[in-house]
């Protein structure tokens, strides 16, 4: 589709011709198709927004830039195992889930603080598939600040997120293989594990395996003061 090989049109009309659509799979393949052109469509309308919020006041926000903070997201070193996995598997193969892409950008914006461009940023240099509406669209509907925005004091759990999406910490263990050998019960949260089971894991927080970059509550919290100081 990038390279217009295939178009949307083409796409839409094959699974309107060769599927039920009352069936599950093909409409949410089709629905994905629109998410796209709608990212091409606010992008022709809206060209300013490939480097700046399309809710022009979010320009103000207080984000709270750190280099190092940055760097541990990219390279898949937060203490969170499903940011970790998900950054992890885009460095080696350059792609990652839907729902992962929307569990890391929340992790960066919201706990850590930084602007969507630099998350954008980094997926434009890691991605396969990056593509500038689709990946803008992406970034500020995490952030808040583009259209049809998931709103900012939206702070995804990582830990529960984890628990719902990759229950037996498969993908965890593919792509964090210091955390292959804990139990599931604690393979998105290690630092609640007892200490007899990582030290059969072979884990030692904050030697091996990083400690949470920032604890999830705190993180929600200073992301929910940071929003309040920009919305008076
Ligand atoms: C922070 C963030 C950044 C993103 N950056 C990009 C990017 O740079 N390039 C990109 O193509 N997609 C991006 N997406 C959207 C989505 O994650 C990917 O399109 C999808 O994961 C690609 O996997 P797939 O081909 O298996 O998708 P499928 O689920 O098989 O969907 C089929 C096609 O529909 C389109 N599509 C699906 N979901 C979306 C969506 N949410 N928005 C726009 N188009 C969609 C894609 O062209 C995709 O190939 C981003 C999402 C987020 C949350």
């Amino acid at each position: 589709m990038h390279w217009g090989q295939i178009g949307p049109r083409q796409i839409v009309h094959a699974l309107t011709q060769a599927q039920d659509l009352r069936q599950n799979g093909p409409l949410i393949y089709m629905k994905e198709i629109y998410w796209r052109e709608f990212a091409y469509n606010v992008l022709y309308h809206f060209p300013e927004t490939a480097d700046a919020p399309l809710r022009p006041e979010y320009a103000d926000f207080p984000y709270k830039p750190d280099a190092e903070a940055l760097h541990a997201w990219q390279k898949g070193r937060t203490g969170y195992p499903i940011v970790d996995a998900g950054m992890r598997q885009l460095w080696e193969t350059g792609w990652m889930h839907n729902r992962v892409r929307i569990i890391v950008a929340s992790l960066l914006l919201k706990h850590l603080l930084q602007d969507w461009k630099a998350g954008a940023r980094w997926f434009w240099d890691t991605l396969v598939d990056a593509d500038l509406a689709s990946n803008t669209l992406g970034w500020q509907w995490s952030g808040g600040c583009g259209a049809d925005a998931a709103p900012y004091f939206r702070v995804f759990n990582p830990i529960t997120q984890g628990k719902k999406f990759d229950p037996e910490g498969d993908y965890v263990r593919r792509y964090v293989p210091e955390l292959k050998h804990l139990d599931a019960a604690y393979i998105h949260e290690p630092w609640e594990a007892p200490e007899h089971l990582l030290k059969k894991a072979n884990i030692e927080l904050g030697k091996n395996y990083p400690k949470p970059i920032i604890e999830h509550k705190a993180g929600r919290e200073h992301a929910l003061k940071a929003f309040e100081t920009f919305r008076k």
